[in-house]
């Protein structure tokens, strides 16, 4: 495949083609950044929650899920910070009216350089070979060095202007830097202005009875505002966790990448409960069991990195980001954050009630500290297809496109394609797909040729093809063939299940993350 814009481009259309993401409300030219999922996505989706929640719930003892509504007292937003905080810097050009985030801009211009500076280690590397110090030359050679400082003097020095709120100075930087409109190269900037992010809406149905609500714009507050009625009626003590999976909404002032930046998402977090001054000690425990979670997936662990947060949220005292790389480059894919106790003292503030937690062991009252794990289900949705998405080359000169999602997340884990539909096999197949439906789910084909049917079950995903011919009728035994190897064997019927369960199976994706999980 050519440049990563255009992987990008084969992932969304094969995205909406293959029925896994569809433009929201296409029929009348869709809506920005808001998408639906079609019959494949919303299994691959379905199989991305379950595996998060079976990691975190059914494998942690600790932890317990729950599901809390997506409106909420609007006061929680003034607690959280979220009315008066949960701000973008946006800005406009003048010239083309297009909006960007003023952060944005800057960070991709850095990104920029950080392309420059991989340049130049590349090409030594061409140039040194086997003798190549990679982490030497970055240490010494003069242009790396300027680049590398360059990036730090700049993201310093927009960290500092965002948290002290001088928008003057991110566009003097912004116009230092001579950056342009990316779509028209015009610099006609307007000034930079904060936006907040919540969707508003009312409940009520009189105007003058009307109570202002929002949207949640995470999921994590359900969780803080119903702690204790869990660690009561779960009778817990601390530490422990409360895992949610459920919708969050953002205006977002620049909704590109796809799925990646969505107003309309989906999260899964966790929230981790500890006693103070314990938080950084389980914020490093729950850095390590995360990143194991991912690479229990075997996407390759090269492809996620950590990455510090330089400007910390108002609420955190120490936050990064597990990074993918996304066919756009290393982005952020998921959050941890030691929010601290700030949350739940606020919430004691404003609501008037204790929040307080009574520690038997000690002997007294505290706000526990929360470190939380906060992923965007579309955005791993994302990665998972971009990573998997494959264009092969074939021995014989032609090309086959690939989906090697890992077998227990794929929309179909079997496909039952009986050779022809008349002489009984179309009879004999389907006893086989109703005998296998109970356990996964099956899709059964029996329109145009084996090689067509293969292709298209390659392109969404399915391990396995189970192909019936006049022979099985005799001796019950079909072709079953492998997705990734494209190799056919001949197997009894009665292993058949034994064979997809030692792939399919979700529990062998749980158990390679346990033995991560422990060793984290
Ligand atoms: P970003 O910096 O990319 O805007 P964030 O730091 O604001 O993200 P968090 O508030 O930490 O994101 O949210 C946790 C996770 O939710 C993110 O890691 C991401 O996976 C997901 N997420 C956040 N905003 C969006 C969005 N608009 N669309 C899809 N996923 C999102």
């Amino acid at each position: 495949m050519a440049n990563h814009e255009d992987i990008f481009k084969k992932v969304i259309s094969h995205a909406k083609e293959y029925g896994f993401i569809f433009q929201s409300s296409e029929i009348y030219d869709g809506l920005s950044a808001i998408y639906d999922y079609g019959q494949n996505g919303a299994e691959l989706k379905n199989n991305l929650k379950q595996y998060w929640w079976k990691s975190m719930v059914q494998l942690h003892e600790d932890i317990v899920g729950i599901d809390s509504a997506i409106f909420m007292h609007p006061t929680i937003w003034k607690a959280s910070g979220h009315v008066d905080a949960f701000n973008d810097p946006l800005i406009d050009n003048k010239d083309s009216k297009k909006r960007y985030r003023a952060d944005v801009l800057i960070e991709d211009y850095c990104a920029k350089l950080e392309e420059k500076a991989n340049k130049e280690v590349e090409k030594a590397k061409k140039r040194f070979g086997d003798a190549f110090d990679e982490n030497q030359f970055r240490e010494t050679n003069p242009r790396v060095i300027k680049y590398t400082e360059e990036i730090d003097t700049i993201i310093k020095r927009m960290s500092k202007s965002l948290e002290s709120n001088d928008l003057e100075d991110v566009k003097k930087l912004i116009e230092e830097l001579g950056i342009a409109d990316p779509v028209t190269g015009s610099k006609n900037w307007t000034e930079v202005r904060q936006f907040n992010l919540m969707f508003s809406t009312k409940l009520g149905s009189t105007a003058d009875t009307a109570t202002d609500l929002y949207l949640r714009p995470e999921t994590a507050q359900g969780i803080f505002v119903n702690y204790l009625n869990v660690q009561k009626t779960g009778r817990k003590k601390i530490p422990f966790g409360i895992a949610q999976i459920g919708k969050a909404f953002r205006n977002e002032i620049v909704a590109r990448q796809f799925i990646f930046r969505m107003r309309e998402f989906e999260q899964m977090e966790m929230q981790y409960f500890v006693p103070p001054g314990k938080e950084l000690e389980f914020y490093e425990l729950w850095k390590a069991r995360r990143l194991a979670w991912h690479h229990a997936l075997g996407l390759g662990e090269e492809n996620y990195r950590f990455h510090d947060h330089d400007n910390l949220a108002h609420y955190a005292n120490a936050a990064c980001d597990i990074e993918f790389k996304f066919p756009f480059g290393f982005k952020e894919l998921e959050g941890i954050h030691s929010r601290t106790d700030f949350d739940l003292s606020a919430h004691e503030k404003y609501s008037g009630k204790k929040l307080q937690y009574y520690d038997n062991e000690k002997q007294e009252s505290y706000i526990p500290y929360v470190v939380e794990t906060s992923i965007g289900l579309d955005r791993l949705f994302l990665a998972i297809l971009s990573n998997c998405l494959k264009e092969e080359e074939l021995q014989d000169g032609t090309t086959r496109t690939v989906l090697s999602l890992p077998p227990s997340l794929a929309p179909y884990k079997v496909a039952i394609l009986p050779l022809v539909k008349k002489d009984g096999l179309a009879e004999f197949a389907e006893k086989i797909y109703n005998d296998l439906k109970i356990d996964y789910n099956v899709i059964y084909e029996e329109k145009d040729s084996i090689g067509k049917r293969y292709r298209r079950q390659d392109a969404i995903g399915t391990p396995f093809c189970i192909t019936i011919d006049h022979d099985s009728l005799e001796d019950n035994s079909v072709t079953i063939r492998y997705r990734d190897s494209m190799e056919q064997e001949r197997v009894s019927l009665d292993v058949l299940t034994k064979i997809i369960d030692e792939k399919a199976n979700m529990k062998y994706l749980l158990l390679r993350n346990h033995i991560k999980d422990l060793l984290a």
